[in-house]
């Protein structure tokens, strides 16, 4: 009898019968660009391996000018074909299914020659989108089902067609984007002909036994964008084109409302794919911070979907659903929806990957083998370099010992689950834990290791991590702290803030600070009027008319720093701007290029940029201003002449994140 009747419940799609309800969701890796397909291949088979009824790749380009940028991947030779085949063949034998999906960029396009409905440039690409003519909508049309029937010729399951976050397709459907006067714009049902004959030619060239996903955008979270009404109309004329599933969208890329980051609450908007429940016949999949076997569950329980879609949780843990169907969840790494290791390394051009598991989309170079010849390993420092450093090694036989100072394992983890929108992280530090008693690790928590404590070890490994950096400010009077101070509750700030740095930790901080009992990210109702998403039944695409609704700030915050730049533009890719909007809201002042002069009883004086000096009043200042590598027991193994590994905030403290940290952990483990 399974935890998760309604999970593991087989999806009869006719041709055939899915084992489960769980659809893993488009993520582009890069992997198919680099064109190492063996490496595509073992990255798919290994999900598929792990038990997921179904795998939708990362988007693949239907021809040069729909690429999201210059050299996307498609099918274009049957160079390809034959690649592609080499992915399809080793998730076939793997026990899976894979459907490609087909993903046309349209005005989203990072290159000169997009094109769109119309000349509407798009605020994220630099590029004004060409408009096409009727002769280049049909081109587009035959490219898109050209590369369905190349998908079925390379052994694909089936499709996912892109039709929503704003790409193409959904560029089509709303005034806002399509301006056109001709058969392709105008009415709504002259708006919505270009996804609708795209899913029927696409049917129609690939017959009944294939598999067809739309993915239409339920909710578009930006003006002007669908109605309700407006989305159930187009979902009913894409089933009756012929497709077999409905998977949803939510927001297009340029809306201002996170959708995926770790701040939005889980199943955040499953409400909105109920809405269609019933509407159509064919299912309908939901998806965006779905996580946990018990939220797909309830999400199903509840008659939300009829099939659930998780995407970045296939990069923490590609044995999913096979550890849910065994009662092993709590085994079941956790996605924290950091984006940290995998849309911001999309956004930055590498590959991406998991800060939870390295070994993602590096399964060919990353391998964790038994070893034959099991070590003493000393593990010191009980943060994420050292955690993962024990679970890996001790997974792979060695007898391990891991020491902190601490009585709790997590080191800067247990500072960052403090902060409102990062609850997450409770969970990572929880599957440490699990995972630790499950390698068989020796934990030796409040125990100061020192260099006699650690001879006898065959190897011993120094995450000791960081300590935070002293900013060297004149100090004449005042609350001044640090920031462990403050998120370990040790010390309440006053209600005027002001603190020093803006790096990762100052904006935790400055949320920490600017919040007040429950997190919305804990409280869905709450979160949604925070940031101004509506029923989009009662307001056109999802957007409250009065907008966001932050509750107020319990203190009045001030972030600065000394570099002439915007706070908070080094903050992560996908997720910086939520930090810095989040913010704003709560009336937050971010100001850079300052010089710090003194700190006294009055607050904190320092120089702007354009040689103002200023006092800036206030009841707290809290230290941010970036950490050092606490060497202090590298050091004396080295002068006792113990060599040992020095990893993490221990080794490198600049820049150091918890990303980086546990892919070094793993891979010195690896290496043992
Ligand atoms: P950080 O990102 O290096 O930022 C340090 C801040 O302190 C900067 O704003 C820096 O700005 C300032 N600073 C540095 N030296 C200073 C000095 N001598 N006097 C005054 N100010 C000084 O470090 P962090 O904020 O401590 O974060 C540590 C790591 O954790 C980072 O790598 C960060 O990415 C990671 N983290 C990430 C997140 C996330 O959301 N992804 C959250 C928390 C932490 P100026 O030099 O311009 O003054
Ligand atoms: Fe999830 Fe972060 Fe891993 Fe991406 S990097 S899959 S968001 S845990």
């Amino acid at each position: 009898m399974t935890d998760y009747p309604h999970l593991f419940r087989p999806l009869d799609l006719g041709h055939v019968t899915l084992p489960n309800r769980v659809l893993m969701g488009s993520m582009h890796t890069g992997l198919e660009e680099l064109g190492d397909f063996d490496r595509v291949a073992a990255y798919y088979a290994r999900r598929a391996e792990g038990g997921v009824a179904l795998m939708v790749t990362g988007g693949m380009a239907p021809n040069r000018e729909g690429g999201v940028l210059p050299g996307a991947a498609g099918l274009f030779t049957d160079t390809d074909i034959a690649n592609h085949a080499k992915v399809t063949g080793a998730v076939h034998d793997a026990g899976g299914r894979i459907a490609m999906q087909i993903l046309h960029a349209g005005r989203y396009a990072y290159s000169p020659e997009c094109v769109a409905p119309s000349p509407v440039k798009s605020p994220i690409s630099p590029f004004p989108p060409a408009e096409l003519d009727e002769d280049g909508i049909e081109k587009q049309i035959a490219d898109i089902v050209e590369a369905a029937r190349r998908a079925q010729t390379a052994g694909y399951d089936g499709v996912e067609v892109m039709g929503s976050e704003g790409y193409f397709l959904n560029q089509f459907l709303v005034t806002h984007t399509n301006k056109r006067t001709d058969r392709w714009g105008g009415s709504y049902e002259n708006r919505m002909r270009l996804p609708v004959e795209v899913v029927r030619r696409v049917r129609a060239a690939v017959g009944p036994d294939f598999i067809v996903i739309y993915r239409l955008s339920m909710i578009d979270l930006v003006p002007n964008g669908s109605t309700w009404d407006e989305v159930v109309q187009l979902a009913q004329a894409i089933e009756n084109a012929g497709a077999s599933i409905l998977n949803t969208g939510i927001g297009w890329h340029e809306a201002r409302i996170p959708t995926i980051a770790t701040s939005v609450p889980r199943g955040a908007f499953t409400w909105v794919t109920k809405k269609l429940m019933g509407e159509v016949s064919i299912p309908v999949i939901t998806s965006n911070r779905i996580n946990t076997p018990e939220v797909a569950e309830t999400v199903l329980a509840e008659g939300c979907a009829d099939m659930v879609s998780m995407a970045r949780p296939f990069l923490a843990d590609p044995d999913f659903v096979k550890k849910a169907e065994a009662g092993r969840s709590k085994m079941i790494a956790p996605c924290i929806a950091c984006n940290q290791a995998c849309l911001d390394h999309t956004f930055e051009m590498k590959i991406a990957s998991c800060l939870v598991n390295p070994q993602a989309a590096h399964e060919t170079e990353l391998v964790y083998a038994k070893t034959d010849q099991p070590k003493s390993v000393a593990v010191v420092g009980a943060g994420p370099a050292g955690l993962s450093t024990a679970i890996v090694a001790a997974g792979r036989g060695h007898d391990v010992t891991l020491f902190d100072r601490a009585d709790q394992i997590g080191g800067q983890l247990n500072m960052a689950k403090q902060i409102p929108g990062k609850e997450e992280f409770h969970g990572l530090v929880d599957w440490f834990g699990t995972m630790l008693a499950e390698t068989g690790v020796t934990l030796a928590l409040g125990t100061e290791a020192d260099v006699a404590a650690l001879a006898g070890f065959d190897e011993v490994v120094i995450a000791t991590g960081v300590t935070p950096r002293d900013p060297g400010i004149e100090i004449t009077g005042g609350d001044v702290v640090s920031y462990i101070d403050i998120l370990t509750g040790r010390h309440k700030a006053g209600e005027r803030v002001a603190v020093i740095g803006a790096g990762g930790i100052g904006f935790d901080v400055a949320e920490y600070l600017t919040h007040d009992g429950e997190s919305p990210t804990e409280n869905l109702d709450a979160w949604l009027e925070e940031w101004g998403v509506a029923n989009p039944g009662e307001h056109r695409s999802g957007l409250a008319p009065e907008g966001p609704k932050p509750s107020p700030s319990p203190r009045k915050v001030s972030l600065f720093q000394r570099k002439a730049e915007r706070p908070g533009k080094r903050l992560g890719k996908t997720t910086g701007w939520i930090h810095r909007a989040s913010l704003q809201m709560k009336g937050v002042k971010m100001v850079g290029g300052v010089t710090y002069d003194r700190i006294d009883d009055e607050g904190l004086h320092l120089t702007r940029q354009d040689g103002t000096v200023e006092l800036v009043p206030c009841d707290t200042v809290v230290l941010c201003a970036g950490q050092e590598s606490d060497r202090r027991l590298a050091d004396a193994l080295e002068a006792a002449g113990v060599s040992a590994h020095v990893i993490g905030g221990a080794d490198v403290a600049a820049e150091l994140d918890a990303k980086r940290a546990i892919d070094q952990g793993s891979r010195l483990a690896a290496s043992l």
